[in-house]
């Protein structure tokens, strides 16, 4: 049965066959055979991360992305600790909200929308504030598809001896991090986004000394990551409460394929490939692209509402999606855009379809105008 149309959208996307299949059998929780499988695949997301087994543990959240997120800062950050949050985006502000409702003492440092987190703006924040402890930031802010500068901001909160918590949701599995070398404490994804799995679970990458710290300190019952770690621990691969069974078969194979396909680095370049073709194709047929290009990371790109042509989003979506194609629309609340996501198992070949469509699109509307 194939799909109705290819998803170009940052997750849920477009899996394969084979990552589909993987999900037609019905497996027993606490059954060897399925706590070997959640093993293989922690052992698997460590190398992923270029992270050691002595130094680094993962540990998987049930939930979509925003339950990592939720679980990680409820459950890492003491009464007495304050989080310093950057800001660039709607991921950013998810963070700040979930400070509030749990009652995290925060403060942010709001950047604009199309400009990345500036290091020295952190540095400056940190020397200033002794009482900042834990440092949280997006490392591809999905709203735009801006890139954070991951390096340059890990060696300045290391530098000041904090702890980093990184939002790498849209980002881990599609762009190179070198997890350990750079010292990131926490850094948390999804299984739906460049593993290229389907939607059910978060992973949470630990850095095991700050994890060790944190039991008895979650906010929250079911999402306290050091319970959830301690089961899975102990009872090598069994999660604490039902986990989602065909999910975690779907990733296992999503894992496979990501090493068939030559690792994090040809998965990366293959989402360049594809960003680049987009972004050829739409200038082409007269669009801009939101952020300059040396901003722009290759997992989504964000482009601006045309206006050498009539445009409405829901009529050139749907015009797409007749095509087999379904984008994405804008998150943005000062500029009219729309989105396009490279990620997935998406290729070339449907990058160019897109395009093809999209300047047959320009050419109807011209005419008919
Ligand atoms: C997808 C995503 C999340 C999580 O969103 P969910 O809807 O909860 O899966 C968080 N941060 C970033 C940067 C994301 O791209």
């Amino acid at each position: 049965m194939s799909n109705p149309y290819l998803l170009l959208t940052p997750g849920p996307l477009s899996t394969t066959a084979t990552v589909k299949e993987a999900m037609q059998k019905d497996w027993c929780t606490w059954d060897h055979e399925y706590k070997a499988i959640v093993e293989q695949i922690r052992q698997q997301l460590l190398e992923v991360g270029c992270t050691s087994k002595e130094h680094y543990t993962p540990l998987f959240m049930q939930g979509s992305g925003t339950f990592g997120v939720e679980a990680t800062l409820g459950s890492v950050i003491p009464s007495d600790g304050k989080l310093l949050i950057l800001q660039n985006g709607a991921y950013g502000k998810r963070i700040e909200d979930i400070a509030k409702v749990l009652h995290i003492p925060h403060l942010s440092l709001v950047f604009e929308a199309n400009a990345q987190v500036d290091p020295l703006v952190v540095e400056r924040k940190l020397a200033e504030d002794s009482s900042i402890t834990h440092v949280a930031m997006v490392h591809c802010e999905t709203t735009t598809g801006i890139l954070n500068p991951l390096e340059a901001v890990m060696e300045v909160i290391k530098r000041n001896n904090r702890i980093a918590i990184i939002d790498a949701m849209s980002s881990f599995g599609g762009i190179p991090i070198a997890v350990e070398e750079l010292q990131i404490d926490f850094i948390i994804s999804s299984a739906n986004k460049c593993i290229q799995g389907v939607p059910g679970f978060s992973f949470i990458l630990c850095k095991r000394d700050e994890l060790m710290k944190c039991k008895g300190r979650a906010r929250s019952l079911s999402l306290d990551l050091y319970d959830q770690w301690e089961t899975m621990e102990k009872d090598s691969g069994k999660w604490r409460f039902t986990s989602p069974t065909h999910v975690v078969h779907a990733f296992a194979q999503a894992l496979k394929e990501l090493a068939e396909e030559g690792g994090v680095e040809a998965r990366h370049a293959r989402y360049c490939t594809n960003q680049q073709i987009v972004v050829e194709g739409l200038t082409q047929a007269g669009f801009t692209a939101y952020l300059p290009r040396e901003l722009q990371s290759p997992i989504i790109t964000t482009f601006l509402y045309p206006t050498h042509i009539p445009f409405e989003f829901e009529h050139f979506y749907n015009f797409l999606k007749l095509a087999g194609l379904v984008i994405y629309p804008g998150k943005l609340t000062d500029a009219h855009v729309f989105r396009i996501g490279n990620i997935g198992d998406v290729h070339a070949n449907d990058m160019e379809r897109l395009s093809e469509q999209i300047l047959r699109y320009v050419g109807e509307i011209k005419y008919e105008n």
